[in-house]
């Protein structure tokens, strides 16, 4: 395990009060905190670097692209990818969502032909399928949850034909918390002969994820959600798929050459980065692997399973609790809602006391249906939450609760 007091020092955010009262931020699920490497770095290439990449043959453009090109290979060995070819940089898990909605519907689907999601999805894996839909026809067919807030694989199972193209799923509930047994879905998504996407965003900052072991056909997740810098995201796809796709956008970068009469295209992964990349995010991005690899994925995910464990256990305790979600195997993410406060009033009131949570739907409607509630009071935990801070949410709740 690593010393949580020696780590928070390296996010100063963490040092700042509110409303005079010091921050307990456990919203992560939304964001996370940057590291000062991670900061650093980025300072260091706009100071130090800055030249556009991949395009100049001075010192500086070279140096930049050294640096482009090193943070995919660190990409590529934090998922365990086959090769820098499969790591395509997105501006995150939605665009990378977009990109394989738009690409591989083009690609292979038609009229009729369905993608199945789940009740579960956050709006970017639902909306892209539904543009999707709306220039195809195509077809979305959803897996739903049992009252546990667990996949219902049988109904998955199920809902394979002869006219289902792919399966696209969360990893894990930015809701509920729930990690979705997402191999065994692989398994059987392969058996039907079908490819899967697997959105990465809620998984990826918890634990160990390495696409060749899952097998799966394409892998989104976002920088920011693993302390990395905003703007910048991942997608994993197999090259196989990657190679049979048609670009996303069109620009410099994606070709090789260009006339009016006809356009040929650069190789993977740089087909699908038209333009200029955001090169000092990746670098970012590449600092807050190393740096989340340093501590180990395997040290970071017991310590939130220890923080959500005992934040379970505190706030089952207090009258009026009703948490959302009683995945067998769950994430360090907890949903709650407690008498009929409402879930605004409730972060409202946390945020006096300097505790920051998520309220409302979590970009989560069709789930939020499915709970029969409007919204949730959401906590999710990073690397560098304690146990005390455990212990200020749930006497945060108690003292709201009081007051109604
Ligand atoms: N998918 C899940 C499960 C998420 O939790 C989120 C963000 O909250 C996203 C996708 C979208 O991520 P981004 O906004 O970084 O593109």
């Amino acid at each position: 395990m690593y010393d949580i007091q020696e780590i928070r020092k390296d996010f100063p955010i963490l040092g700042r009060e509110v409303y005079g009262r010091p921050l307990v931020y456990l919203d992560n699920g939304a964001t996370t905190q940057k590291p000062r490497c991670v900061v650093e770095a980025m300072t260091d290439e706009y100071y130090n670097v800055n030249a556009n990449v991949h395009r100049g043959v001075h010192f500086l453009s070279q140096q930049a692209t050294e640096l482009h090109e090193a943070a995919r290979e660190t990409v590529r060995r934090f998922l365990n990818a086959r090769s820098p070819a499969e790591i395509v940089f997105t501006r995150g898990t939605t665009e990378s969502i977009n990109l394989v909605a738009s690409c591989f519907g083009e690609a292979f689907m038609r009229e009729g032909d369905e993608v199945i999601l789940s009740e579960m999805e956050h709006h970017s894996n639902i909306v892209s399928w539904q543009l999707l839909q709306a220039r195809r026809g195509i077809k979305l067919r959803v897996v739903p949850i049992n009252d546990r807030g667990e996949l219902v694989l049988d109904e998955y199972e199920q809902l394979f034909n002869d006219r289902t193209r792919i399966v696209s799923v969360t990893h894990v509930s930015n809701v509920l918390g729930t990690v979705n047994p997402i191999r065994r879905m692989i398994e059987t998504a392969h058996a039907h002969g079908v490819p899967v996407l697997v959105d990465g965003a809620q998984s990826t900052p918890h634990f160990a994820v390495d696409v060749q072991s899952l097998d799966c056909d394409f892998f989104a997740f976002s920088g920011h959600k693993i302390y990395g810098p905003t703007g910048v995201g991942v997608l994993y796809g197999k090259e196989t798929w990657l190679d049979r796709l048609p670009p996303y956008m069109g620009g410099g970068e994606m070709i090789r050459h260009v006339t009016f009469e006809r356009t040929t295209f650069n190789e993977l992964p740089f087909k699908f980065e038209a333009g200029t990349p955001d090169y000092v995010a990746t670098t970012g991005l590449a600092r807050a692997l190393d740096y989340v690899s340093a501590l180990g994925m395997d040290s970071i995910y017991a310590h939130e399973q220890e923080l959500a464990r005992y934040a379970l256990e505190r706030m089952r305790r207090i009258p009026g609790m009703r948490i959302l979600g009683e995945a067998g195997e769950r994430d360090a993410v907890i949903s709650f809602l407690v008498g009929d406060i409402h879930h605004l009033d409730m972060g409202t009131l946390l945020d006096r006391l300097g505790i920051a949570v998520r309220t409302g739907h979590h970009c989560a409607e069709p789930l939020m249906r499915r709970l029969g509630v409007e919204g949730t009071v959401r906590v999710s935990f990073g690397l560098y939450n304690t146990l005390e801070e455990v212990d200020a949410l749930a006497e945060g709740i108690e003292r709201v609760a009081k007051m109604f």
